[in-house]
């Protein structure tokens, strides 16, 4: 049975939810408020739909602001002291108060960024890898990263070869480009050749920002993930944008071909050749750290080199990632954007972040 808590619940009744982007709530939420306003409670339908419309409707409790449905046929009365072992035994955490952005349709997939049951802080629950301790991303704090004489250069190769070949894909969770041209492009790493499968994009607006690594608590605006594995293990590059008035020449070849993949599950090629070095900062400093892939299934020792140098997009250019839908045509709405797809920072848990040259 889940439960609903309303934009103005208390800290208290907060500090029973568990931390989920959605506002939804586990029972210890309720069982929480019941601490502060013993009186009831109202299950609610696990439909995520229905159970937005009830809960932005009614407020029933005053005190706390914890806001369930108003339906007498559900209504039943939830004793405090039952719950007790759930208060004490539950894990609670802090929920961020979140704009409210609700994508029905990415309720009915395995995974989602806005969806309300299976967005990134259910995660660990539906996907028992994304709750291991060496997670991705995380934030960069330059004072501690440790410099390492012995990370040797990254080297990128093929990387200067154009792109006359690629699709470009909208799979609603974010874009793809995949390559058909059969250039092998790949980055070394201790002797061993790791080649590249794909890249793809995380973003936001200028506002709310979508990379997913940040540094020292500065998030940028956009990043791209140059995906490679060596068959057993992954390396992926992380390459960060931030939004300024200023055009990037390397992303026009991309965003023109943005309009033609929409929606979810629409498919275009690149039709200007470009080369993924242009995507690059000229500074090949970079950060180096054991993590996972940042979405389900999570799978970690994934070799990550996130680039030190912050490049641009220009706004221009970031519009058209913004037009952009987590689903077909026929959904469309605002709320299906696939902007804001980024996971949640996550703990380093001792994991030590090196870099490839004094800071
Ligand atoms: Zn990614």
């Amino acid at each position: 049975m889940r439960h609903i808590c309303g934009r103005g619940y208390s800290s208290l009744a907060r500090l029973g939810c568990f931390s989920n982007s959605r506002n939804t709530c586990s029972s210890n939420s309720v069982v929480l408020a019941l601490l502060v306003h013993p009186v009831s409670c109202i299950p609610l339908t696990n439909d995520p739909v229905s159970l937005k419309r009830r809960c932005n409707r009614s407020t029933v409790f005053r005190f706390v602001n914890l806001k369930c449905a108003k339906d007498s046929r559900n209504m039943k009365i939830f004793l405090f002291f039952p719950f007790l072992p759930l208060i004490i035994s539950g894990q609670f955490s802090f929920t961020r108060k979140h704009k409210e952005r609700y994508c029905a349709r990415e309720d009915q997939r395995s995974w989602s960024y806005h969806g309300y049951t299976n967005g990134p802080t259910n995660w660990p629950r539906l996907f028992p890898t994304c709750a291991g301790n060496k997670q991705s991303p995380v934030d960069i704090r330059t004072q501690k990263v440790k410099v390492d004489a012995e990370l040797s250069d990254l080297r990128f190769e093929g990387y200067d070869t154009p792109v006359t070949n690629a699709l470009v894909t909208n799979n609603g969770e974010t874009i793809r480009i995949t390559f058909e041209d059969q250039v092998r492009r790949f980055i070394s790493i201790d002797n061993k050749e790791y080649v590249l499968q794909q890249f793809h994009f995380h973003w936001g607006t200028a506002k709310h920002p979508g990379a997913e690594h940040t540094i020292n608590g500065f998030r940028p605006t956009l990043e791209i993930h140059f995906v490679h594995s060596n068959g057993n293990s992954t390396a992926v590059v992380g390459t960060l944008y931030e939004v300024n008035s200023k055009n990037n020449p390397a992303f026009w070849p991309i965003v023109k071909v943005l309009p033609e993949v929409k929606y979810k599950d629409l498919s275009a090629r690149i039709n200007t050749p470009f080369t993924l070095s242009s995507l690059l900062p000229k500074n090949r400093n970079f950060y180096r750290y054991m993590g996972s892939l940042t979405t389900p299934n999570c799978q970690e020792n994934v070799i990550w080199s996130v680039m030190q140098d912050i490049q641009n997009i220009g706004d221009q250019q970031l519009q058209y990632f913004l037009k952009l839908y987590s689903v077909e045509e026929r959904y469309k709405s605002r709320e299906c954007h696939i902007t804001g797809n980024y996971r949640p920072l996550q703990r380093l848990n001792g994991r030590i972040i090196y870099g490839s040259t004094h800071m």
